[in-house]
């Protein structure tokens, strides 16, 4: 079972938080902090060095952000890359993370642009050209928000890179709207497959003709109480930003293997994924840098490999950690 742990590099969330209100015309480079990010590369060389004593080698790829808001209150596109690149690719893997944070004059406050596809596309151009004009080429990607339209599966397409991580099959978000403030989170993969596939252009949740993979966060299905009380959180979400599209739902197939939710009663949950195991499963799960800051997330993190670990051995199946390129050389043989 090839096991992908990722790292959506974000800024530190007290950081981010102050980085939306943040007008792009000041610079407040030191505003922006990066703690979470070198305490988890810190953390997880620390985790590759437990696991290589029980035989497992630990990989892993950190998306770093490289988008309109990292230009303009950093000034390049590639900064996050200039400063951390090295540090990371040391250990592990990079890849790119772009959040599609709009500038709004009227609110004065960044947005979630995903209506504007010339603007979306021109951002995604400009920032892959900068990260290659300084000498970094991305190769796989995993978008800001998990989001993803038409427009912006082509341009990636279009570009060259190879796979994309977003897609969250089942998963139907309105965003959330904070008024004056910020509007975010939103993305729709309610009509997606739980199998990797080269999207269709005229809709990116649908296979078709793309060049480039999309591969998703899951490959089954869970259900069960847990995921109800997540999806109803969603759909209580949506009353709220008068979005009345998602419904609660007993049995989603999104990527419940979040370090924010894995409880420690959900491992039943992954018991049944593991004894159903097949060799085109797989599982995820993503972090943000700083909720490894939190004692009490690195014990319920360290606990899931373990179990994990100790499952599957029960069940006699081997278990590999990999990385973006790990796991799209893996699965690319049973894509459609
Ligand atoms: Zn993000």
């Amino acid at each position: 079972m090839h096991v992908f742990i990722h790292v959506d590099a974000d800024p530190d969330h007290s950081s981010a938080y102050s980085m939306n209100v943040m007008s792009p015309t000041r610079v407040p480079r030191e505003n922006i902090r990066w703690h979470g990010l070198l305490a988890t590369l810190d953390y997880f060389r620390n985790i590759s060095e437990k696991l290589e004593k029980l035989g497992f080698t630990f990989r892993s790829t950190f998306f770093l952000r490289a988008d309109e808001q990292i230009n303009r209150l950093c000034g390049t596109y590639a900064e996050t890359f200039v400063e951390f690149y090295d540090k990371i690719t040391r250990f592990f893997s990079v890849g790119w993370h772009p959040h599609l944070y709009r500038w709004s004059e009227g609110f004065q406050c960044w947005y979630q642009e995903y209506k504007d596809a010339e603007w979306a596309s021109r951002v995604l151009t400009d920032s892959y050209k900068d990260l290659k004009s300084h000498g970094f080429s991305v190769r796989f990607s995993k978008m800001g928000w998990c989001f993803h339209n038409n427009a912006t599966m082509k341009t990636l397409s279009d570009i060259g890179i190879a796979a994309d991580f977003s897609a969250a099959p089942g998963f139907k978000s309105p965003g959330y709207l904070e008024p004056g403030r910020s509007f975010q989170n939103k993305a729709d993969w309610s009509k997606t497959c739980t199998r990797p596939y080269h999207p269709c252009e005229s809709n990116y949740q649908q296979h078709g003709g793309l060049k480039i993979l999309e591969i998703p966060q899951t490959t089954y299905e869970l259900g069960g109480p847990i995921v109800l009380l997540y999806t109803m959180k969603l759909a209580l979400k949506s009353y709220v930003s008068f979005d009345f599209s998602y419904f609660p739902s007993f049995r989603v197939r999104s990527p419940l293997l979040l370090a924010n939710l894995v409880k420690r009663e959900d491992f039943e949950e992954i018991r049944k994924l593991i004894k159903k195991w097949r060799k085109e499963h797989y599982v995820t799960m993503y972090l943000h840098p700083e909720d490894m800051l939190d004692v009490n997330n690195r014990l319920v993190f360290e606990e899931f490999i373990h179990r994990l670990i100790s499952m599957v051995s029960e069940y006699d199946i081997k278990i590999s950690f990999v990385d973006a390129l790990g796991l799209y050389d893996r699965v690319r043989a049973w894509s459609i």
